[in-house]
C-alpha cells in the first residue's frame, strides 16, 4: 500500500479537534478546499485545507513563505498557491505530495510554533469551518459521469429488460456520457426542482406528452475522481500511468429527474434530467491521503471476459480500488421544524466493488486522444451494492421487483422516523451524502458532507 510518514496514526494536531479519532479530517487526511476570503475590501478565492473543525489558509501561508524551498528557486508552489484552483499543484508530478507534507508539518503537534510570528500565523491562518464559503476546490471545466457500478446497471437494467439486464457491452467498455460543468454546486446550495418534458404513462402510450415540474425527482450518491494532471490532445493515457493523473476523490450528487429521463433518454442517453444541477462536497481527499485505504480492483466472476490490453495492468488489479464507506441521509422539512435528524436511506462499502477502477476511466476516457484537463470531474455513477440496504438512489431503494406475472410490482416508499414516506423527492427535502475510510492500523479519514436541499420548481 503506498503510505508514507503523513499516514502516521499517532500524528496529533495542536488544532485540537482534529485529534477526535471519530472526525473525518484528522492531520493524515488535509482534504483541499477552496473558499471566500475577506482583505483589502474585497472578496477573494484562497486554497485551503480542512483541519478538524477549522480551515487552515494554505494561500496565507504560501504568502507567509512557509512554502519558500530551497529546491524551488522560482518560487512555483508559492505562485501556485495562490491559484483559486487546487488542481494546478496537481498538473505537477510529485508536487501534490510535498505540498501535503509542508501543511502537515505546520499543523503537527510538536512542530515549533516559530516565535510571536509563527504563533500569530498560527492564529491568522485558521478560520472555522462552519463561518466559511466554500467555492469550487478546482475548475472542474468539464464533467464526465460513468455507470460503473455492477450492481446499480444490474438493478436498473432489470427494471427495464428483466431477461437481459446488462447491455452486451458492459463488461467490455466503461459506460459514461458527457455531463454539464456549468451547472455544478458545493454542497450547501439549494437545487431548484426542474421543469420539463414527460411522455405519456406507461398505460396509455398514446397520449401526448406534457410539460411541468419533475415529479420524479431522485439524487444518486456517486464518488467524483478530480483530474490534477491532463493529457495532451491526441495522446492517450496508458493504463499504468493513468493513477497519476488523479488529484483525489470528493463526493458528487448526481441530481436525476427520473420522468423526464425516461422520456428522452433513447437513443442518445440523459440530457435535461441530469444537467440542472450536480453538487459536489467541498473537499478533494487527495490520492495521497487514500493510500493506506487502496484495495484490490473488484473481482469479477468467473467467465467474466477479460478487460481489453489498454484497460489492464497488473498494478491496477492489485491495489486500483478504494475501500469507502459511502452513506446516503435525508431530512425532510417536517424532520427539521421537528428537530429530528436526518435518516439513514442507505450505508455500503460498495465502491469497492465498482466493475471498473479510477485508473480504468482515465485509460478509456482518453484512449480515443481525448484530452482531460487539470480539475475535470470524473463521476463514477451510482454507487450501489448488492443489498437492499446498500442502494445508492430511491430508483433503487423504491423497487420491489416483479411479480409472478413478471410485470413489476407498485414500488414501495421509505418510510421516515416522521411517519412520511417517500418515493421519489419531495420540495424542501435534503439530501446529505457522507463517506469515510477505516483501517485497522491507520487514522480514519471522512469526505465531510455533500448536502442539498430541494427547493420548489420556478414558477411557470
Ligand atoms: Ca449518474
Amino acid at each position: 500500500m503506498p503510505t508514507n510518514d503523513t499516514h502516521d496514526p499517532t500524528l496529533r494536531s495542536w488544532v485540537e479537534s482534529a485529534n477526535d479519532p471519530a472526525g473525518d479530517f484528522p492531520v493524515q487526511n488535509l482534504p483541499l478546499c477552496a473558499f471566500e476570503a475577506e482583505h483589502d475590501g474585497h472578496t477573494h478565492a484562497h486554497l485551503g485545507v480542512r483541519i478538524g473543525e477549522s480551515v487552515l489558509d494554505v494561500a496565507m501561508l504560501a504568502e507567509a513563505g512557509w512554502f519558500d524551498f530551497e529546491q524551488d528557486e522560482e518560487g512555483i508552489v508559492p505562485s501556485l498557491l495562490h491559484a483559486e484552483d487546487w488542481s494546478m499543484i496537481g498538473a505537477v508530478p510529485q508536487l501534490m505530495g510535498v505540498v501535503r507534507a509542508r501543511v502537515q508539518e505546520f499543523l503537527l503537534h510538536d512542530a515549533p510554533p516559530g516565535g510571536q510570528q509563527g504563533r500569530r500565523l498560527r492564529q491568522k491562518a485558521l478560520r472555522p469551518a462552519s463561518e466559511t464559503v466554500f467555492l469550487h476546490p478546482a475548475r472542474m471545466a468539464d464533467y464526465t459521469d460513468f455507470y460503473a457500478s455492477i450492481h446499480h446497471a444490474s438493478t436498473v437494467g432489470s427494471m427495464f429488460r428483466p431477461d437481459n439486464p446488462l447491455l452486451p457491452n458492459y463488461k467490455h467498455v466503461p459506460i459514461g456520457y458527457h455531463g454539464r460543468s456549468s451547472s455544478i454546486v458545493v454542497s450547501g446550495e439549494p437545487v431548484r426542482r426542474p421543469r420539463g418534458q414527460q411522455g405519456p404513462p406507461d398505460d396509455k402510450p398514446g397520449q401526448p406528452p406534457t410539460f411541468g415540474p419533475c415529479t420524479m425527482l431522485d439524487y444518486e450518491l456517486e464518488v467524483g475522481a478530480v483530474i490534477g494532471r491532463g493529457n495532451n490532445q491526441g495522446e492517450p493515457v496508458g493504463i499504468a500511468e493513468a493513477g497519476q493523473h488523479l488529484l483525489g476523490l470528493c463526493l458528487v450528487n448526481d441530481w436525476s429527474a427520473r420522468d423526464i429521463q425516461k422520456w428522452e433518454y433513447q437513443p442518445l442517453g440523459p440530457f435535461l434530467a441530469k444537467n440542472f444541477a450536480t453538487t459536489i462536497s467541498p473537499y478533494i481527499v487527495t490520492a495521497d491521503a487514500l493510500g493506506p485505504f487502496r484495495c484490490p480492483a473488484f473481482a469479477r466472476s468467473a467467465g467474466d471476459p477479460t478487460p481489453l490490453p489498454y484497460l489492464l495492468d497488473e498494478a491496477d488489479q492489485r491495489e486500483g480500488g478504494f475501500d469507502i464507506t459511502l452513506e446516503a441521509w435525508l431530512q425532510t422539512a417536517q424532520m427539521r421544524e421537528r428537530g429530528m435528524v436526518p435518516a439513514l436511506l442507505s450505508r455500503s462499502r460498495a465502491f469497492r466493488e465498482m466493475y471498473w477502477t479510477i485508473a480504468q476511466l482515465i485509460a478509456h476516457h482518453t484512449s480515443n486522444g481525448c484530452n482531460l484537463m487539470p480539475g475535470d470531474l470524473l463521476a463514477s455513477g451510482t454507487v450501489s451494492g448488492p443489498g437492499a440496504g446498500e442502494r445508492g438512489c430511491l430508483l433503487e431503494l423504491t423497487w420491489a421487483g416483479r411479480g409472478p406475472d413478471g410485470k413489476p410490482l407498485p414500488r414501495k416508499p421509505i418510510e421516515l422516523p416522521s411517519g412520511e414516506t417517500r418515493l421519489f423527492l419531495q420540495d424542501g427535502d435534503e439530501v446529505i451524502l457522507r463517506g469515510h475510510c477505516e483501517r485497522e492500523g491507520f487514522a480514519r479519514i471522512g469526505f465531510g458532507e455533500c448536502r442539498g436541499r430541494v427547493e420548489p420548481a420556478a414558477a411557470e
